[in-house]
């Protein structure tokens, strides 16, 4: 897989899919600020049709993609009466067309979910720069991804804060591991909130609770699988195709501070680790604008201020999604794909007060097994495996009459 690099001369297009979402709104920032560099040409949103009627009149883009008719109708004519000339397009293959379409070079794959794996997959294959947000669709489609790449001659670089981080401390243009003399990677976690809590307290917490994360301001999914430290699980399965590492080359340490990102381990002993505050802005602008460095508004770390940096182990009891990770992780095929769509489900379900925080991963764990880890070879499986999970966890959850007892 290449990183390469991007054009020079004229604006870089870019589709920004997800576009009115946490990373979305941080990307869109870095574009502002640099104009004569990126022109945001396809901005697509699931139905959020006011933040993303107000980004077209701020970014004039050439294209708005939306999730399906009603939303299309509706912001075509609110385009339309503000005179501006925004194209708009919906469902999902509207999305697939515009991110391996001729109105990008660069794809930032923002959206949250499954939902962004056909759109991701078609930027790889089209040979595009592909600034990868959406780790779901590597969890779920990793080797088909790597393939992708590898036919379309593209780049992969990515955003999550701790890939973006073992990038930087791989040598340049060098981008495995086995490539560049490392040995393993230290993944850190912040640990979220429940870090310091007694697990006895584990079966009354809130969603307000699992809300709070103490260091990243992100949308409510990545925060409640930060909570659960699901999070870092699906990390650890990125970190496995991005950087073509074994599961037992990638430790997870919680670091609570959030001020070192990850850290690449060598041969040698040598521990090279990237260290910032906690802003995305900082590894979207990276990736928008790699292999150069450009100045961020971003606050600069003081480490006179931070004062101690701390590490330790991910409590397993506490945090079985973890666990459950890696066990899909190492049986492969169809087990990563049910352990992402039966976490999305159960994430939503907390979110909605259906289950309680503690029954999270015992649905994903259910999920899985009921799946097995059948071979994938096509994409086709890939959503057949991701609809059957669904399936599978709401009946559990609907038998359950919405109750905490899905049992
Ligand atoms: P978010 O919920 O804030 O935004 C999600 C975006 O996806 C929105 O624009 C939404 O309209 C769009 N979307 C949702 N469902 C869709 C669907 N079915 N079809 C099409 N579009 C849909 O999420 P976020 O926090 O910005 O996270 C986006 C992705 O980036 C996730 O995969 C997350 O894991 C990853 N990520 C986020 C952060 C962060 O700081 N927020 C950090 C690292 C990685
Ligand atoms: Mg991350």
């Amino acid at each position: 897989m290449g990183w390469g690099q991007r054009r020079s001369g004229s604006a870089d297009l870019c589709a920004v899919l997800g576009a009115t979402g946490s990373i979305g709104a941080s990307t869109l920032d870095v574009i502002a600020r640099h104009p004569q560099r990126f022109h945001a040409s396809v901005l697509s949103a699931h139905r959020n049709v006011d933040t993303l009627f107000a980004l077209c009149q701020r970014f004039k883009p050439d294209l708005a993609v939306v999730a399906d008719a009603a939303a299309e109708e509706t912001l075509r004519a609110r385009l339309a009466s503000a005179g501006l000339a925004t194209r708009v397009a919906s469902g999902n293959g509207s999305l697939i067309e515009a991110a391996g379409g001729d109105l990008c070079d660069t794809v930032v794959a923002a959206i949250v979910g499954a939902a962004g794996l056909e759109s991701t997959l078609a930027a790889a294959r089209a040979g595009k720069r592909l600034l990868l947000a959406n780790k779901e669709s590597v969890v779920m489609g990793g080797a088909l991804l790597v393939e992708a790449l590898r036919q379309g001659g593209g780049a992969l670089i990515p955003i999550d804060s701790e890939h973006n981080a073992i990038f930087q401390c791989l040598p340049f243009g060098r981008e495995t591991l086995a490539a560049s003399g490392a040995r393993r990677i230290l993944l850190t976690a912040s640990g979220g909130p429940f870090r310091e809590w007694a697990p006895s307290k584990f079966d009354s917490i809130t969603v307000e609770d699992a809300l709070k994360h103490p260091t990243w301001k992100m949308g409510a999914k990545i925060t409640i699988d930060s909570a659960t430290l699901m999070n870092k699980g699906l990390e650890i399965i990125e970190a496995r195709w991005l950087f073509d590492v074994s599961p037992d080359q990638v430790q997870v340490i919680v670091h609570p501070q959030s001020i070192v990102h990850s850290m690449v381990e060598y041969v040698d002993g040598c521990v090279i680790a990237q260290l910032g505050v906690a802003d995305m802005g900082i590894p979207i602008l990276y990736a928008l604008t790699y292999p150069e460095r450009r100045p961020t508004p971003a606050a600069r770390l003081d480490l006179t201020r931070v004062g101690a940096l701390t590490f330790f182990e991910p409590d397993p009891v506490k945090f079985p999604c973890l666990r459950l990770a890696r066990e899909a992780l190492m049986a492969g095929g169809a087990a990563p794909i049910a352990l992402n769509a039966a976490n999305e489900l159960a994430n939503a379900a907390f979110l909605d007060r259906r289950i309680r925080f503690v029954d999270i991963p015992q649905l994903i764990e259910r999920a899985v097994e009921a799946e097995g880890a059948g071979a994938i070879t096509s994409i086709e499986d890939c959503i057949e495996i991701d609809a059957r999970t669904r399936r599978r966890v709401d009946d559990w959850l609907g038998r359950a009459g919405g109750v905490s007892q899905w049992k």
